[in-house]
C-alpha cells in the first residue's frame, strides 16, 4: 500500500513536471518569441508593404501582444506540412483557418472555436448544378488533400454514399480548387464559405451548387505535448476575451465583412475591367495617389466605383468624370476640367484626404477611411447623424461596422425625423463602401499575390499523397 510520504512524492513530482521549464508557456515568455505556423492565402497569411497581414496573422500578433512576446510567422505549403510542424513540436500553434475535427482533436491539442464557416460545393455557371450528393453522377469533384473536407467526404463514402468518387489536390491553397473549376479541368470543388467569398470575385463564373454539411468550427491547434497544456489554456483565455470584447469581431469584419456585396454580374465586369481597363490608367493613378500619399489601390478602387475608369463618365444627377465630382466640389477642389482624369483623379483624392482628415479624431484606422468614404458619398454631415443614430441604438460610432449597420435608418421617416441634417440615401452610402472596400481587396491580392515567397525546397511538402505518412491522410 502507498505510504503517505510516497504519496506526497509522487504529487509534488507530478506538480515540479506539470510547470518546470518544460512548460512552453513559460519558454515562450522567457525566450520572447512564439512561433505560429499558417498558410499563405487571402484569407490567412501575406506579406503586404508594411509587413506581414492576414486574418489569422492579425489573430497571432494580437496573442502575441498581450503575451509581450514577438511573433514569429511560418508558412507550411499543404495541409499535411502545418500538421507536421505541429506533430514534431517545431511550432507553438497553428492558426490557418482550420475546421474542428475528430481526428485532429484526437492528435493535437485545440483552442475554443474562434469563428464558423459552411463546407460550400462550388461549380461553374452554365454547367449542370447539382442540388446535392446524389447528384453528383460523373462530375469530377476537387478537394484540398489533407482537408476536413476530405475527411468529410471519406466519412460519407463509408457511410452512406459508396459510390462517391473525388480528386485530392496536395495544394495549400483553395485558389487552385477555383482555378480548376473555372477552367474546366474539374465540375466541382469543396471549400469554406469565408474563402468562396473573398476569392469568388476573382472567379465570377463560379457559384455555389450546395452546401456539404452543416457549419464547422474554425480552431487553432497546438502540438499534443504535455508541455503545451498551460500555453492552450493562455490561448483559450485570450480567444474568449476577443470574443467578448468585440475586437475579434472587429477583426473578421475588417477582413470579411465586404465578401458577398458584390453581385456576380458585378464581380464579372470588375475580373474583366482590371484586365481590359486598369492597364490605361494604372501609372496616373498611381501617381496622383502618391502625391495625396494614398495607397494606389484604394485610388482605384474608388474611381473604379465611381465610374468603371471612364474619364467621360457622366450621370443624370450631373456628376461627372473618372471621379465623378459634383460641380461645387469639383470647384472646391480647384477642378477646371472634370472630365480631364488627371485633375480628376486630384479632386477626388483632395476631397477625401480632407474628409478624412476632419473627422474626429478618436475613429481610428481602418474604420476612419471606411467613414470617410461614406462622408465623401453622402457628406460629412449626414455621417455624422448616423454616428448619433448609431449611438442612440446602443452601437458604437467609431466602428464602421456599427455605424455602416445604422446608415439606411437615414431613409426611414422616424429615424430622420429625429437627426439634424434628416433624409439621405445611407444604404446607397453603405453600398458604395462596401463595393470600394471588396474592390480594394481583390486589387491589393493581384498585386500582392505575385510577390509572396515561394515554396521552400522542401521534398516533403511536395510528395505525393500516396507517399506521405499514412496518418496525415487521415487528418
Ligand atoms: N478549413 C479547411 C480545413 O480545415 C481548409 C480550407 C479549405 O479546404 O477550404 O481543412
Amino acid at each position: 500500500m502507498m505510504t503517505i510520504r510516497s504519496l506526497l512524492t509522487v504529487l509534488v513530482l507530478a506538480f515540479l513536471s506539470g510547470c518546470s521549464q518544460s512548460d512552453r508557456l513559460r519558454q515562450i515568455l522567457a525566450e520572447g518569441e512564439i512561433s505560429v505556423v499558417s498558410r499563405n492565402s487571402p484569407t490567412t497569411y501575406y506579406l503586404y508593404k508594411e509587413g506581414a497581414a492576414g486574418f489569422e496573422h492579425d489573430l497571432a500578433q494580437l496573442l502575441a501582444e498581450e503575451l509581450g512576446v514577438k511573433l514569429r510567422m511560418e508558412t507550411a505549403y499543404s495541409l499535411a506540412g502545418i500538421f507536421r510542424r505541429l506533430e514534431r513540436e517545431e511550432v507553438d500553434l497553428a492558426a490557418a483557418g482550420l475546421s474542428l475535427t475528430d481526428d485532429r482533436s484526437e492528435l493535437f491539442r485545440r483552442s475554443v472555436a474562434y469563428a464558423s464557416m459552411v463546407p460550400k460545393v462550388v461549380y461553374r455557371t452554365g454547367n449542370r448544378r447539382p442540388a446535392g450528393l446524389d447528384e453528383l453522377d460523373d462530375l469530377h469533384l476537387v478537394v484540398l488533400a489533407g482537408s476536413s473536407h476530405e475527411q468529410a467526404l471519406q466519412a460519407l463514402a463509408a457511410e452512406a454514399w459508396p459510390d462517391l468518387r473525388w480528386e485530392s489536390v496536395a495544394e495549400a491553397d483553395t485558389m487552385e480548387l477555383l482555378e480548376r473549376v473555372d477552367n474546366g479541368s474539374a465540375d466541382l470543388a469543396v471549400i469554406d464559405s469565408n474563402e468562396f467569398g473573398m476569392q469568388q470575385s476573382l472567379y465570377p463564373m463560379l457559384a455555389v451548387a450546395f452546401d456539404l454539411g452543416s457549419e464547422q468550427d474554425m480552431v487553432w491547434y497546438l502540438p499534443a505535448g504535455p508541455e503545451f497544456r498551460g500555453l492552450q489554456r493562455r490561448v483559450d483565455q485570450f480567444l474568449t476575451r476577443i470574443q467578448k470584447d468585440g475586437s475579434l469581431a472587429q477583426l473578421w469584419e475588417q477582413y470579411f465583412g465586404h465578401t458577398t456585396v458584390l453581385s456576380r454580374i458585378g464581380s464579372h465586369t470588375f475580373a474583366r475591367n482590371i484586365r481590359t481597363k486598369l492597364p490605361a490608367w494604372r501609372d496616373l493613378i498611381r501617381q496622383v495617389a502618391k502625391e495625396y500619399q494614398l495607397d494606389w489601390h484604394l485610388l482605384a478602387a474608388i474611381s473604379y466605383q465611381e465610374s468603371h475608369w471612364e474619364p467621360e463618365a457622366t450621370s443624370p444627377t450631373g456628376v461627372r468624370g473618372m471621379m465623378m465630382l459634383t460641380n461645387p466640389t469639383a470647384k472646391e477642389m480647384g477642378v477646371k476640367d472634370r472630365l480631364d482624369p488627371l485633375q480628376s483623379l486630384r479632386g477626388g483624392a483632395r476631397y477625401l484626404k480632407d474628409i478624412r482628415r476632419r473627422l474626429p479624431r478618436d475613429i481610428q484606422e481602418p474604420d476612419r477611411t471606411w467613414m470617410a468614404l461614406a462622408a465623401y458619398n453622402i457628406g460629412p454631415a449626414h455621417l455624422e447623424d448616423a454616428r448619433m443614430l448609431t449611438e442612440r441604438h446602443g452601437g458604437d460610432p467609431h466602428l464602421w461596422s456599427d455605424v455602416m449597420a445604422h446608415l439606411p435608418l437615414l431613409q426611414k421617416r422616424e429615424h430622420y425625423r429625429t437627426t439634424r441634417y434628416g433624409y439621405a440615401r445611407g444604404g446607397e452610402a453603405t453600398h458604395f463602401v462596401q463595393n470600394i472596400r471588396h474592390y480594394y481587396s481583390i486589387l491589393q491580392w493581384q498585386d500582392l499575390s505575385a510577390d509572396q515567397p515561394g515554396p521552400p525546397l522542401n521534398p516533403e511538402d511536395y510528395l505525393p499523397l500516396a507517399l506521405r505518412e499514412k496518418r496525415f491522410l487521415a487528418l
